[in-house]
């Protein structure tokens, strides 16, 4: 059994904040990097070419790359043969959470109550999904999410009988409807199967896996790559200005449903799709 001590929860947390909004990883600057030569629009090429600056800047001055410093997702594996010593898991996260936007001068953006709408003033709570897993670490993974993506991404409970032509309506639906709202280009992020709110999760998780890296699934890998084609043809755009690059890339991930439903969730997400895992 291993003893992790809540105190280097924080400390990771703190720093992994820090990382993911002033470096993209490696995937995603050079899927922006690459972009540029495919782009056959001028005015998307230079919209390419400022992102890519953008991200050089941020990268360099230690500044966030995005005004918009995102609610933090947390993803933590928990290895079943850990022992947590501290404090509370959930606030330790936060307390991490809380530190590292205060240090890294990103900008707070979470309100207490939907409703009430005041501003927590530390970017807490987050948001956090945990799984156990076997072993004796801890995995964890920071995703801060903009809200100009986050808003118009979608659920659909489809039919069965809607099969794999109902799924691919859906997503370039959502793709269409998102147009220059989501900062094209996106990343999008697929959950298909489970429940409604299964295929949620998974489409957020689709967003953290590296898009150089298809599905093991040889169905689902097709689909990547026939959506993603079909979306760059929609002439939405780096920025919404027109182009061909809408998109970097599309992640499905999929899980097991229920023989009367067929949840699809759309997840999109910016150019600037933010994560960094770590494990303890
Ligand atoms: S959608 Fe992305 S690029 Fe646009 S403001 Fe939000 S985080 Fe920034």
């Amino acid at each position: 059994m291993k003893i992790i001590h809540t105190d280097v929860i924080i400390q990771n947390i703190k720093e992994m904040c820090i990382e993911a909004n002033y470096n993209l990883s490696q995937d995603m600057e050079k899927a922006v990097r690459n972009s540029i030569k495919t782009e056959r629009s001028n005015i998307g090429r230079q919209i390419l070419e400022q992102l890519d600056e953008n991200m050089r800047i941020a990268k360099a001055d230690h500044i966030p790359i995005c005004q918009d410093t995102g609610m933090a997702i947390v993803f933590i594996k928990i290895g079943q043969d850990v022992h947590i010593e501290g404090i509370n898991l959930n606030d330790a996260i936060n307390e991490g959470i809380r530190e590292g936007y205060e240090e890294g001068y990103l900008r707070k953006s979470v309100v207490g109550d939907p409703l009430i709408r005041v501003n927590t003033k530390d970017n807490t709570p987050g948001i956090l999904h945990y799984e156990i897993v076997p072993g004796t670490n801890i995995e964890i993974t920071i995703a801060p999410k903009g809200f100009g993506s986050e808003n118009m991404s979608r659920v659909y409970m489809l039919k069965p009988s809607d099969g794999v032509e109902g799924v691919k309506k859906a997503v370039l639906e959502t793709v269409s409807l998102a147009g220059p709202n989501a900062c094209p280009p996106m990343v999008i992020g697929v959950g298909i199967g489970g429940s409604f709110e299964k295929c949620t999760i998974l489409a957020k998780k689709a967003l953290i896996r590296n898009i150089e890296n298809h599905s093991e699934l040889e169905h689902i890998k097709q689909l990547e790559i026939e959506l993603l084609e079909e979306i760059n043809k929609s002439g939405i755009g780096p920025g919404g200005l027109g182009g061909k690059i809408t998109a970097l890339g599309i992640n499905i991930e999929t899980y097991p449903t229920h023989i009367a439903g067929l949840p699809v969730a759309v997840n999109i997400c910016c150019h600037v799709n933010r994560h960094v895992t770590r494990v303890l």
